[in-house]
Parts: C-alpha cells; sequence; structure tokens
C-alpha cells in the first residue's frame, strides 16, 4: 500500500489541523516535520502530511521547500497533493500562496487547480470571491493588523493575481450551489480560456464535499483544512481505500505526563489556572533565566523531581499581558521569547530522562522548540482531543505522546481532558 493523499502544509500547526480533519475521516496520518529524508516514509498510512515552516520566508525559498516536498510524495506513491495554507490566506503581493501553486502546478502539469480557503467550521467562508471571517470581510477581521502577513483585502481574485504570472478566475455560488457537475463543468471552461488558478466559493461543508467531488482526479488541490474534508470521500468511491474506524488508535505510550506552557494567550491562561486548581505548578521565572540561565532550569528540574510520578505536574514561563510587557522591555521581545522556549527545551530533555512519554504543550513557538530540542522528525495522528487539536506520537525509537495546542485552542479543561483522553 502506497500513500494517496500527499499534502504539503506552509506551517507547523496548520499542518496538524489539516492531519486531524483527515484523521476524522478515517485516514491514517502522519505529520512530517521538514521535507522527509529519502526512504523514510512509513507504509501503513493513507495521506502524508509535510509540515515546512514556508509561510513567511522568501518566495524562493518557500517554493524550493515545496518542491523538494513534492518530489518525497510523489516517491511515496501519492496519487493528489494538496498544498495546504491557512483559512486566512495569509500572504504577501510576493506570496508565498501564489509562487508555490504556480510552481506545484507547473510540476505536476495541472491544468486548472482550485483555490478554496474556505473552512465553514471556523467561520471562513468565500462568497463570490471574497473571504470572510465570521461575518466580516477578511481586511476587516483584524487580519489586517497582522504582523508578518497583513491581509488588507477579501478579493481573493485579486490578491492571487498579485501574486501569479496567470490567470486567476471564479467559480461562482450559482455553480457550487448546483453541485459537483456544474463546478467541474465551470472548470472546465476556465482551463479552456486558460486560467491556471480558479477561487471556489463556499460557505457550506456541503460545498466543499461537492468541490471534493468535481476534483476527484485534479492533480494539484489548494486551499485550508476545510477542503480536506471530502477528498477521502474520493478515494474510497475510486475504490483506492476503506474508511478506518481506528484511523486515530496510537500506540500507547506509557510513563508519566507533564503539562509544558509558553502560550501567554487568554485562553492558555485559563487553562493554567483552572489546572493548577488540583496539580502541582512551577512558574519560570524569565528574568531570572536571563540572570542565570542554568540555575533556574536546575531549580526547576529539581522542583520536578520531588513530585510523585503520577502528579501531572504543570510547568510555565506563561504570564499576564503586563508582566510578559514589563521582561520585553526590560530584556527585548526576541530574547526573552528564546529564553522561554531555550527553557522549556532543556526541561523536556530532562523530564524525558526520567520517564515522562505523554507531554501536552501550549504554544506553537514553544511546541515547536521542544518537538527540535527531542529529535522528533515525524508524527503519527491520533483522534481529537479539542477542534483542531489532536493527539500524536512521534515515530522512531522512543515514541512519545505529545499533545501540541497552540494558543487559542482548548476549552478551560484542555489540560486534564487531554491527559483524560
Ligand atoms: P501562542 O501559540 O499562544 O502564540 P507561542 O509559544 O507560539 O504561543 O508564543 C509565545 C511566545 O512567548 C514564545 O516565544 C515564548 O517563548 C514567549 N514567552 C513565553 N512566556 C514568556 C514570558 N513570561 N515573557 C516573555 N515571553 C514569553
Amino acid at each position: 500500500m502506497s500513500v494517496l493523499l500527499g499534502c504539503i502544509a506552509d506551517d507547523f500547526t496548520g499542518a496538524t489541523d489539516l492531519a486531524n480533519t483527515l484523521v476524522k475521516e478515517g485516514m491514517r496520518v502522519i505529520q512530517i516535520i521538514g521535507v522527509p529524508a529519502p526512504g523514510t516514509i512509513p507504509d501503513d498510512v493513507d495521506a502524508l502530511v509535510v509540515a515546512l515552516k514556508s509561510r513567511s520566508i522568501r518566495a524562493g525559498q518557500a517554493v524550493a521547500l515545496s518542491l523538494a516536498a513534492l518530489q518525497r510524495l510523489r516517491e511515496a506513491g501519492a496519487r493528489q497533493i494538496l498544498f495546504k495554507y491557512c483559512s486566512t490566506f495569509d500572504s504577501t503581493d510576493d506570496g508565498n500562496i501564489g509562487p508555490v501553486a504556480e510552481a506545484l502546478a507547473q510540476a505536476l502539469g495541472a491544468g486548472v487547480s482550485v483555490v478554496c480557503p474556505a473552512f465553514p467550521e471556523t467561520g471562513r467562508t468565500v462568497y463570490n470571491g471574497h473571504l470572510f471571517v465570521g461575518d466580516r470581510l477578511l481586511h476587516e477581521s483584524g487580519m489586517e493588523n497582522h504582523p508578518l502577513n497583513p491581509m488588507r483585502d477579501a478579493d481573493l481574485v485579486r490578491v492571487l493575481s498579485a501574486q501569479t504570472k496567470t490567470a486567476v478566475g471564479l467559480v461562482p455560488y450559482a455553480d457550487v450551489h448546483r453541485g459537483a457537475r456544474a463546478i467541474r463543468a465551470r472548470l472546465r471552461s476556465l482551463a479552456q480560456a486558460g486560467t491556471r488558478f480558479a477561487v471556489v466559493d463556499a460557505t457550506l461543508d456541503e460545498h466543499l464535499r461537492e468541490i471534493a467531488v468535481a476534483i476527484a482526479d485534479a492533480p494539484l488541490i489548494t486551499g485550508g483544512s476545510g477542503i480536506a474534508l471530502g477528498l477521502p470521500a474520493n478515494f474510497e468511491r475510486a475504490g483506492h481505500f476503506e474508511r478506518r474506524a481506528d484511523a486515530g488508535e496510537l500506540p500507547q505510550a506509557g510513563g508519566s505526563a507533564v503539562v509544558l506552557s509558553g502560550s501567554c494567550s487568554k485562553a492558555t491562561r485559563t487553562q493554567i489556572r483552572a489546572y493548577c486548581g488540583d496539580h502541582p505548578a512551577r512558574r519560570i521565572d524569565v528574568l531570572a533565566l536571563a540572570r542565570d540561565f542554568d540555575a533556574e532550569v536546575g531549580c526547576v528540574c529539581s522542583w520536578f523531581d520531588g513530585q510523585a510520578s503520577a502528579a501531572a505536574p504543570l510547568i510555565y514561563t506563561s504570564d499576564e499581558p503586563q508582566a510578559v510587557a514589563a521582561v520585553q522591555e526590560s530584556l527585548g521581545r526576541e530574547a526573552a521569547g528564546l529564553l522561554a522556549e531555550r527553557a522549556m527545551a532543556a526541561i523536556a530533555l530532562h523530564v524525558v530522562e526520567r520517564g515522562v512519554r505523554r507531554m501536552v504543550i501550549a504554544g506553537g513557538e514553544t511546541a515547536g522548540a521542544v518537538v527540535e530540542a527531542l529529535g522528533v522528525d515525524a508524527l503519527r495522528i491520533g483522534a481529537q482531543i479539542a477542534p483542531g487539536v489532536p493527539w500524536t506520537v512521534s515515530l522512531g525509537g522512543r515514541p512519545i505522546a505529545l499533545a501540541l495546542k497552540s494558543g487559542n485552542f482548548g476549552a478551560e479543561d484542555f489540560f486534564a481532558a487531554a491527559l483524560g483522553a
């Protein structure tokens, strides 16, 4: 058996979100961190998601990484490629969505490829080619103030046209509403007119499933996690795959548990308060790290060693906005962040030495730092804990179960719920 669907995601938590969607639809999924080395892809898997960090790097570099990932996915046998970007279309005039999509389309000899960031479950819908976040147009949703990729135009045909050399068209709502045949007919006529990319309207999951039927044979699909909803059913109809009830089953990791948090977002701070009520918790002082890194990390590690093995303690740098601002004022924003991440990485290594095999980690950057320190390069994706956050288990010698949560995800009891799942 070889891989059916090969996915290239432009960031880490976006990749996990996509993998989570595919597992819910019955596929066995592995997420690989960075371009996989040749010959490292396991064969008991239906979909592979390569997580790149290519959203905000130079366009040329993003293209090179994406083409390298494509090469590996084709070697693994992938029949269809999904280029996954954010459902808020995070990009600039230079890219990277347009240049990467163009390069992949050319390498795959694709005719017309859909552009479908809609993800109704999270309020992202597309109507007349305009992207909405809830009831706001993209450029009035707060995304216009994004520090890296400010989105100042909701008209995706115009946004993508500025990023590509080829014509961009639209599959309008009226076609999508009529279903797969009408969508296919519109795509065919756009292809005949020389259009290479087609933004597709969608406001409901039903639309995404109809679009998926219409593009069952397309070599390349581009979009958010939403467009993945209908893809497993295509492979099933073609007789290549049977949906598995056990797709999200993971090997038992055993061992003890810990919660690490470097996320300072509102949701995480609420989760920390809830968890502290009935679990041992130790806050790391970032200013103390700046004064004597080894001493502070050593103190935290000794504290951890004194806890009962079943206690599942929480260790966190997370703090209230005013305190974070004060630390940033004194150390610089980047230096403060790096210190906190380095401390979490060192502590993660220590606790794994002491037998921890289950980790809940809050914070996208924090999770990235810990995963890198632990030398994890691939994850098998398990069942969902909260929308967008699955349990995962690292592949390789020493399996570690990891629940990686980016800032605003999860309800108040997320940490306990994750460990109880
Ligand atoms: P989120 O997913 O909530 O954005 P991240 O881990 O991605 O969380 O980002 C949080 C950033 O804040 C990280 O770089 C982390 O190291 C940094 N950080 C954590 N705690 C503190 C603190 N007390 N003071 C300053 N920076 C901090």
